[in-house]
């Protein structure tokens, strides 16, 4: 479902990412994990090209990802993202957030789009919320939110930036739920997060990232319970 091949990226003469070769099955839930600043954010950018590579392919569902124009956005809308600040456009209600995308990129009429809505904010909980702003939800309802706004345009994918990281944390379970029921249901997820109970729980897969580069890729109870590099051994200490 995504493929990396030889992925350069420098921001200057930083080395962001460093000939990353990736490949991604369809269902399979990735977990990212790694110090700050070791790309990890960069690397699910790249996937969606919010940010562009200088070297390399990336392939979502065998489709080479082309670098700007019309083709560009509607592979982008095959990739969901989903960031720390949850980024929901701040003057539209609720329900509006979700069915933009769809009627927008999507084409679909505005009836067909505000079933579809509201079957995600049920999906998510939300449901009876829909008419208000973002600003009046918390943090974590919205948050579902825009899990449900990046489904309702029927991805293939979906990228998680540390979706729990700006949240109070008696919120953080009610994103989790919503990301674990994803995982259940075959969505092909790659996660950045630093819950390692999630991690471990819903993981399929760790690859852990220092410096750009891909240091380890395991199973997550191998991960955890065995780590090989000295990296990752010193970023588990520090966490867990
Ligand atoms: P992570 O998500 O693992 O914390 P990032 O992918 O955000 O790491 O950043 C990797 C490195 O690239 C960091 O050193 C960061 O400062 C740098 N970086 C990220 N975005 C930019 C940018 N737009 N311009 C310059 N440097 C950047
Ligand atoms: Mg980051």
């Amino acid at each position: 479902m995504i493929e990396m091949r030889d992925v350069q990226k420098h921001f200057g003469a930083l080395h962001v990412l460093k000939d990353i070769n990736l490949s991604i099955p369809a269902g399979q839930v990735t977990i990212v994990l790694g110090p700050s600043g070791s790309g990890k954010s960069t690397l699910c950018r790249t996937i969606n090209r919010l940010e562009p590579i200088d070297s390399g392919t990336i392939a979502v569902d065998g489709t080479v990802l082309p670098a700007e124009g019309k083709e560009l956005a509607q592979l982008r809308a095959d990739v969901g993202m989903v960031f720390q600040s949850f980024n929901l456009f701040a003057h539209k209600s609720i329900l509006d957030n979700v069915t933009l995308g769809p009627i927008k990129v999507r084409r679909m009429n505005k009836a067909e789009a505000e079933k579809l809505g509201m079957s995600l904010l049920e999906r998510v909980g939300i449901a009876s919320q829909k008419d208000k702003l973002p600003a009046q939800l918390s943090g974590g309802q919205q948050q579902r939110v825009a899990i449900a706004r990046a489904l309702a345009m029927r991805p293939k994918v979906m990228l998680f930036d540390e979706p729990t990281s700006a949240l109070d944390p008696e919120m953080v379970n009610e994103v989790l739920d919503v990301m674990t029921s994803l995982a259940r249901e075959g969505m092909t997820m790659l996660v950045v997060t630093h819950e390692m109970g999630f991690a471990r729980r819903a993981g399929d897969r760790v690859l852990f990232m220092a410096d750009g580069e891909i240091v380890e890729d395991a199973p997550p109870e191998q991960f955890f319970t065995d780590p090989k590099s000295a990296r990752a051994k010193d970023f588990l200490s520090k966490i867990l």
